[in-house]
């Protein structure tokens, strides 16, 4: 294509409606052509919405791509019914590829945008069967991130996520009611277990310090250390009668 060929082109598909576009993208998609019988196939499934077809070029014999009859360049284009029965599918042919075929797994793939390998220009799933050592090479880098930049990206996008769900994310309440904290028997735990809940009170009498000190005067915080003692009272003569006993 010339230079002002590609030109006019642009200018003719920045003209086009959204349907209009739609409906040019079909004509040049050799996967509507697949749905619409214009380009003969090996046909494995088929009903209203989903066709699934053999890859003519396949990673491995039995390799399936699953397409939407629809024409969706991308996944966030499909209707959620369309989205949900284009995986309950996949999971029935990855079922089925293991039972008919001599094979050991499947990898369910899709190539989301060209930054992620996207070459076809109609949405799909692959489903392509997999042995033990058939020359496929999935390997994926496994890099390390500072704790804050793993948190920082998790905060990013469980925000995003939120408000697109529509999610109004709470606080969790912080107990500080001790009536509302299960309390174990130290008579029926191991000597291990007894100094781990010797460590949960400690925390306890830390949550008391601090009701006591925002809510009350001077003299209550001494009632506060009064019980904090008490406490670990209880806890040792339960510590001294695992010891013992
Ligand atoms: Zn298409």
């Amino acid at each position: 294509m010339t230079p002002e060929q590609q030109a006019e082109l642009r200018k003719k598909l920045e003209s086009m409606s959204p349907e209009e576009l739609k409906e040019f993208q079909k004509k040049q998609c050799i996967f509507c052509h697949m749905v619409s019988g214009k380009v003969a196939v090996k046909k494995i499934y088929e009903d209203d919405k989903v066709l699934g077809v053999l890859d003519i070029n396949p990673a491995n014999p039995g390799h399936v791509l699953l397409l939407p009859k629809e024409h969706h360049m991308i996944m966030p284009q499909l209707p959620e019914d369309e989205l949900q029965h284009i995986f309950k599918i996949s999971k029935q042919l990855s079922n089925t590829v293991l039972r008919a075929l001599d094979v050991r797994g499947t990898n369910i793939i899709v190539a989301n945008g060209p930054a992620a390998g996207q070459r076809a220009q109609h949405f799909m799933v692959h489903i392509i069967p997999r042995k033990e050592k058939d020359g496929l090479e999935f390997s994926l880098p496994s890099h390390q991130y500072a704790e804050e930049q793993l948190e920082q990206t998790a905060q990013v996008v469980k925000q995003k996520l939120n408000a697109l769900l529509g999610i109004d994310e709470k606080p969790v309440p912080k107990l500080v009611d001790d009536e509302f904290k299960p309390k174990e028997e130290p008579d029926e735990e191991s000597d291990e277990d007894a100094d781990d809940e010797d460590a949960d009170d400690s925390e306890d009498d830390d949550s008391d310090e601090e009701k006591t000190d925002d809510e009350t005067d001077e003299d209550d915080s001494d009632e506060g250390d009064d019980s904090d003692e008490k406490d670990s009272g209880l806890d040792l003569d339960a510590i001294g009668r695992l010891v013992n006993g």
